[in-house]
């Protein structure tokens, strides 16, 4: 697309005491598209997308949402402004019913009805969480709470959703599962930026992949074209 980027990183830095996890970033995502970050484990990534959910303070750059400097919003501001992210590890609330997850999903939402209207939704996109609506959900299984993590994050009715690892230590069928989700939500009009260590099939979701190595990023284009490229292909899909 074209036009005042979704999101928009410029010159961004994070540290975690004298580490520097992220350095000197600059990265876009338009309106509509998903975005793909791989690289290597302490690349980054997480960091970048704990700094746009605004859960970590960079100590230099700026964070841009929709033209608006979001750089020192606190995170419950970035939700309503329209920001979500299902983090890595899923992190539902183990000892909460499913039901009660994605209601505190909305926590920022004043419109009980269409927060209940949501949730109507959220069960018939995904008919097992329906199912176990009632059931803790420490006790779903591994794909089911990855849903759940989706679910509970599209419940603030986010224009960008952040998603951090949704493959990891899932089956491969659940993969698919999850990521045929994820092409779908985007279909329907949220943009995504996407962190994957399945780095083949985050390029195949995506429309653009960026690579980060070592808090830096070293290149950038459209994802059906890095997935034929020799440093793409080399360092990140075994070829
Ligand atoms: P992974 O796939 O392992 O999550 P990543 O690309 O997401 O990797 P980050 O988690 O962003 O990388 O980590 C970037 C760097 O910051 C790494 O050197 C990591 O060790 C360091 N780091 C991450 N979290 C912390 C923390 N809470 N305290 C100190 N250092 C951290």
């Amino acid at each position: 697309g074209t036009g005042t980027p979704l999101l928009e990183l410029t010159d961004l830095s994070v540290n975690y005491g004298a580490i520097q996890a992220v350095r000197g970033l600059t990265l876009h995502v338009q309106e509509g598209e998903v975005v793909t970050l791989i690289g290597a484990n302490g690349a980054g990534k997480t960091t970048t997308l704990r700094a746009v959910s605004r859960v970590l303070r960079p100590v230099a750059g700026t964070v841009r949402f929709a033209g608006r400097d979001i750089t020192r919003l606190p995170p419950d501001e970035a939700v309503k402004l329209g920001i979500a992210q299902s983090p890595e590890g899923r992190q539902v609330l183990a000892r909460q019913s499913v039901q009660d997850n994605l209601e505190l999903g909305a926590y920022t939402r004043r419109d009980a009805a269409g927060v209940r209207q949501d949730i109507t939704r959220m069960y018939e996109r995904f008919p097992r969480l329906g199912e176990r609506r009632a059931q803790l959900a420490g006790t779903l299984s591994g794909g089911e709470q990855q849903m759940l993590a989706i679910a509970r994050a599209m419940m603030s009715r986010p224009r960008l959703l952040l998603l951090d690892e949704p493959s990891l230590g899932l089956a491969p069928i659940i993969v698919r599962e999850i990521f045929s989700i994820i092409r779908e939500l985007n279909e329907q009009g949220t943009t995504i930026l996407l962190v994957e260590q399945n780095a083949r099939l985050a390029m195949q979701s995506s429309h653009r992949t960026y690579v980060l190595e070592a808090g830096q990023m070293t290149f950038h284009g459209d994802s059906p074209e890095l997935l034929n490229d020799e440093r793409v292909l080399h360092a990140y899909l075994g070829g």
